[in-house]
């Protein structure tokens, strides 16, 4: 029987690069990575492709994920809502693929609660080298309005609380530095994993 994959969680604020980091990552095909694609009720951005950057579906139909318990965490964020799909998600890790969810603060928040004592989960946040950083490359979105923005960085310097609840916090100051020490972090729980299977 295949080893179990990992469940590994990407959070961080807002703005912090989330995104970016996790893309970079996927590239690195030794890990065995495979994205959790969400759901969101917001219209897709320049260059978003449906099924690979998100669902992009209605209000009715998210209603109707989260009567069905199709959802392991949903959120609203900044007036649009976003669900992390469970369907998939298990069979991954039962199949020995290591999920990746990269989700903001108040989701990964409800998928520790949930995952809590289990072991093959990864949580790692994402923090900015410095708050201006943070405003900086929210403001860079200028597809959003001012009033959308200023909510972007408010809630992302407050949720920089948040990262005390993580496993592993990294400070975001290069894509390329980042993604490295992710994928060393994965590298070590992967190993970790493996020694605790063989000692059950
Ligand atoms: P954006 O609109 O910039 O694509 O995403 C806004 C925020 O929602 C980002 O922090 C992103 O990581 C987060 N996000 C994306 N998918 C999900 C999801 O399924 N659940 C939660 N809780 N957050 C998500």
């Amino acid at each position: 029987m295949a080893s179990k994959g990992l469940l590994i969680i990407i959070s961080g604020p807002s703005g912090v690069g989330k995104g970016t980091v996790r893309k970079r990552l996927m590239k690195d095909h030794s890990l065995d990575l495979i994205y959790s694609v969400s759901m969101t009720t917001r219209p897709p951005r320049k260059g978003e492709v449906e099924g690979v950057d998100y669902y992009f579906v209605s209000d009715e139909t998210f209603d109707e994920m989260i009567n069905n318990g199709g959802f392991l965490e949903y959120t609203t964020f900044v007036g649009h809502r976003y669900g992390t799909p469970k369907e998939k998600i298990q069979q991954e890790i039962d199949a020995g693929h290591n999920v990746i969810l990269e989700i903001e603060v108040d989701g990964a928040g409800q998928v520790l609660e949930k995952v809590k004592g289990i072991d093959n989960v990864v949580s790692i946040f994402l923090l900015p080298p410095n708050p201006q950083a943070l405003e900086k490359r929210i403001r860079k979105r200028r597809s959003e309005s001012e009033e959308t923005l200023r909510e972007r960085i408010e809630k992302g310097i407050s949720e920089i609380n948040a990262s005390k609840s993580y496993q592993h916090v990294v400070f975001n100051a290069s894509v390329k530095k980042s993604a490295k020490e992710i994928a060393s972090i994965i590298r070590y729980e992967i190993v970790q994993s493996l020694v605790g299977e063989v000692r059950d």
